[in-house]
């Protein structure tokens, strides 16, 4: 089978591979759509360290070619999605209520790091009964590929960012992730949404996914600004998603004392990430900063199906280019350089 793999740092290319077999409780994708991510870009540029022959992805939906002896919820010809990171659910992190650092940390995040990622004919794909999620009729594929990572993380950056009832949040950087934080927000029932951004395409679907202001950094500075709309006191909370010492910086200055960061950046680059001293209240001001890794599982996977399908949120606006699997390449570099308005490039099978 074919597959797009990273070989060492900064080289990407096509593969011919054997493909995979299921162990018991395991099956096997063959994806029909995936997106390419920034976190793929990440990883050939060296950001989890040397990898050979591995290939990359972590978003995909498709039909199940083949389940193992073990499996009971899913059978071949099944449509369905399977999550970016898929944990080990018996792991010692996952009984703690952590599944997606089981293993260590990180260590629920199997594609293109541990293994082989989903860019390729046909994926493996583990504990297929708590990582595999049927589509809905309604729901389709298209839409459900965003479930995967965008959806999960961005409203994790909502869940976690523990927003009251009518509250204030900022949500910095529109790029998808935080286009779902924004989105994630108002269905958390924020109050208030303002998020940060400078790229007027990017500034638009904010809007349309639910952000009362656009905070623009480059005209003005942000933090000053949400202290102006919100009459000097701050936001509820901040969600960073982005992965910049210099956003984590402004989301702590721009929050409350007894509100909370909640980050969702990957922070790809450089030994340390530096925590503002006095913007942190000196560490006694009650502002929590608290991180996830995109939730995974079937249960998960299955409520964030629901929303598409309920109408609550429609992710395709974020699907900027389209290209078959055999170009994945121009894929990668459009979204390595963010050129040309780029938001989510979607490859077809
Ligand atoms: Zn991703």
């Amino acid at each position: 089978m074919q597959a797009f793999v990273m070989n060492g740092i900064g080289e990407t290319g096509m593969s011919e591979k054997d493909r995979p077999q299921p162990g018991p409780n395991d099956a096997i994708l063959k994806p029909t759509v995936a997106l390419i991510c920034t976190s793929d870009v990440h990883t050939v540029h060296g950001a989890i360290g040397e990898r050979e022959n591995l290939t990359l992805g972590h978003e995909a939906v498709g039909v199940v070619d083949e389940v193992g002896s073990e499996v009971e919820r899913f059978s071949e010809g099944d449509r369905v999605v399977v999550g970016a990171i898929t944990p080990e659910w018996g792991s010692p992190a996952a009984q703690d209520g952590h599944p997606s650092q089981s293993g260590g940390a990180l260590g629920g995040w199997k594609f293109a790091n541990e293994k082989d990622g989903v860019f390729a004919e046909y994926a493996h794909v583990n504990e297929a009964d708590a990582n595999l999620a049927h589509i809905p009729d309604g729901v389709t594929d298209e839409e459900a590929v965003y479930v995967c990572d965008m959806l999960s993380t961005g409203f994790a950056g909502a869940e976690n960012a523990e927003i009251p009832m009518g509250g204030t949040v900022a949500v910095f950087a529109q790029g998808p992730v935080g286009l779902m934080a924004t989105k994630g927000a108002r269905l958390q029932g924020a109050g208030r949404v303002i998020a940060v951004e400078s790229v007027p395409e990017r500034q638009e679907l904010a809007r349309e996914y639910g952000a009362d202001e656009i905070v623009d950094f480059e005209a003005v500075d942000p933090v000053e600004r949400i202290h102006e709309l919100t009459d000097g006191e701050g936001v509820d909370a901040a969600i960073e998603a982005l992965g910049s010492e210099e956003t984590l910086a402004d989301c702590l200055a721009v929050t409350k004392p007894g509100g909370t960061v909640s980050n969702v950046g990957y922070y790809g680059e450089g030994e340390t990430v530096d925590i503002p001293r006095e913007a942190w209240g000196v560490g006694m001001a009650e502002k929590d900063i608290v991180t996830d890794l995109c939730p995974g599982g079937s249960v998960r996977l299955g409520r964030l199906l629901r929303l598409i399908d309920a109408g609550r949120v429609d992710p395709t606006h974020m699907t900027t280019h389209e290209f078959d699997f055999e170009n994945i390449d121009e894929a990668f570099e459009l979204m390595a350089s963010k050129e040309d308005g780029v938001i989510k490039p979607l490859v077809r099978f």
